[in-house]
């Protein structure tokens, strides 16, 4: 047992280590630092908080987390880095099982209706809005893990008048916590049970109506949810440690919104709010004309003739595992005085940074990966593009096409190359689902199969 100012000062010491950890994130190169700040913070926030005055039972919690790491440690080591995403929102689900299961279980603990008055009425207050924050985050994110894992189609569900829909769902569950507010012991039970369905219907229907560029702002924003569900179930633990973390991860989540809002030209509250506003008004363009598709040979043929090269990685890259045999060929045309880089478009792959952290993996020097608006300004003084596993985010109809999923979202103009090879394995659409025009221009050329195999085949040509 440690005493509540030990407690207190173990907080604040993680409290301080969840800030550096967030700082050491914001740059790869202090990545792994913020990482191991994370992990001795938590590693203090548990061992403190289970050893806190007043918490019994200690043998069934330390029971409890070692089934459940184990657990983790097994999902965590067996997922692949492709479905990464995928596990955070279903991460992410629980945060928001467990707010809901905390307000129920603290509105049925008899210590809060020895409250009174006010006190009493700001407990229920907290507890209504941590189940309906948790309702909406639980179902929420398990409605973007099936999108994200292909299990629900990622084209956006939205019907006339949703948005009264929910305006209305909205005030009945205020008109339910008035209700629950003024309910003698614990007999508002039901009232809780009632909003808890319509916020979980709620979370549901908002995350169903984003799709195609909308998703990975939905990933992040999910994020802040379940940050502020935390710090939710914080306020009705009185635990200050988990307000002050669900605080941090909450506006984290909530800036990282917005930032990939900026960078893909969206509306951040048409974007929460499930596409409000004008959306695409009919099917997107019919795509015709000649694909031409090139050998391995020949594509090592053209890099060989070529003085800059820039590669633009996506998806592909990442299922493909393509990062390392991609080195290799940059090394070797690094040696032989052409100049390489990388160009990389903030929402490729299915995760924020997904492609920097791959990159990251097989070493690649952070000083030739370029983000999307410093490399578009250089593609038209370049001989040839390597799009390795890449389609939407190069997908020009995204500018010229308003009836495109993807209209409005910016774009890596690697048309604007003198050559341009895309490794893909078929004329497959990317995750928004549309058909792609940059495939049919004169100069491209497909290269089809696995992004691996192929780069390893032509790193054989190289040599
Ligand atoms: P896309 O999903 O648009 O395209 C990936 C392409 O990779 C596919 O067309 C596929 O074509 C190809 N591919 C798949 N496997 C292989 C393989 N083994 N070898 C070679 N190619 C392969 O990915 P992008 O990165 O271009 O764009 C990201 C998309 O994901 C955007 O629409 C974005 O909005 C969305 N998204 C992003 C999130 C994020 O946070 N980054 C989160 C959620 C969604 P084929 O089958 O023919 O091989």
């Amino acid at each position: 047992m440690i005493s509540s100012q030990i407690q207190l000062a173990s907080y604040l010491f993680a409290s301080i280590l969840f800030i550096l950890s967030l700082g050491g994130l914001s740059s790869q190169e202090s990545a792994k630092r913020g990482v191991l700040y994370g992990i001795v913070g938590m590693a203090i926030a548990i061992i403190s908080t289970v050893l806190g005055e007043g918490v019994e039972g200690q043998i069934y919690i330390v029971v409890a987390i070692a089934i459940a790491s184990v657990i983790g440690l097994l999902l965590a080591r067996k997922v692949e880095m492709t479905s990464m995403p995928q596990l955070v929102a279903i991460l992410h689900s629980f945060v928001g099982l467990a707010a809901v299961l905390v307000g129920f279980g603290s509105y049925l603990d008899p210590k809060t209706h020895e409250l009174a008055g006010t006190e009493h009425t700001i407990h229920l207050v907290e507890v209504f809005i941590g189940v309906f924050i948790g309702a909406i985050t639980f179902t929420g994110s398990i409605i973007a893990w099936g999108k994200l894992e292909g299990k629900i189609r990622s084209k956006p569900l939205v019907y006339p008048g949703r948005h009264l829909v929910n305006i209305i769902l909205l005030i009945i569950c205020i008109v339910l916590a008035v209700m629950f507010a003024g309910a003698a012991g614990t007999s508002g039970m039901l009232y809780l049970y009632i909003m808890t369905a319509i916020a979980s219907f709620i979370g549901v229907m908002l995350v169903m109506a984003i799709g195609g560029a909308d998703m990975p702002v939905v990933v992040s924003m999910l994020n802040s949810y379940s940050g502020w569900a935390a710090a939710a179930a914080g306020f009705m633990l009185g635990n200050d440690l988990l307000i002050v973390t669900g605080a941090l991860v909450g506006s984290s989540g909530a800036i990282l919104s917005i930032i990939m809002c900026d960078a893909m030209n969206r509306s951040f509250i048409s974007v929460i709010f499930g596409g409000f506003g004008a959306g695409p008004t009919g099917p997107a363009r019919e795509v015709t004309g000649d694909v031409t598709a090139m050998d391995h040979e020949e594509v090592a043929g053209l890099i060989k003739d070529a003085k800059s090269v820039v590669i633009v990685p996506g998806y592909g890259m990442a299922v493909a595992k393509a990062q390392f045999p991609v080195y290799d060929m940059v090394q070797k045309l690094k040696k032989s005085g052409k100049e390489v880089r990388f160009g990389i478009h903030p929402v490729a792959g299915r995760l924020p940074g997904h492609m920097n952290v791959l990159l990251a993996e097989a070493n690649v020097p952070y000083d030739i990966v370029m983000e999307m608006e410093e490399i578009n300004d250089d593609l038209s003084e370049t001989d040839i593009v390597l799009v390795i596993g890449a389609n939407d985010i190069v997908n020009p109809g995204a500018e010229d096409d308003p009836n495109s999923p993807i209209y409005g979202m910016p774009v890596i103009q690697v048309w604007n190359a003198k050559d341009v090879i895309v490794m893909k394995r078929s004329m497959a659409t990317g995750y928004a689902g549309v058909q792609n025009p940059l495939f049919f221009n004169e100069n491209t050329n497909m290269l089809y199969g696995d992004a691996k195999a192929s780069v390893d085949k032509i790193n054989g040509f190289l040599q």
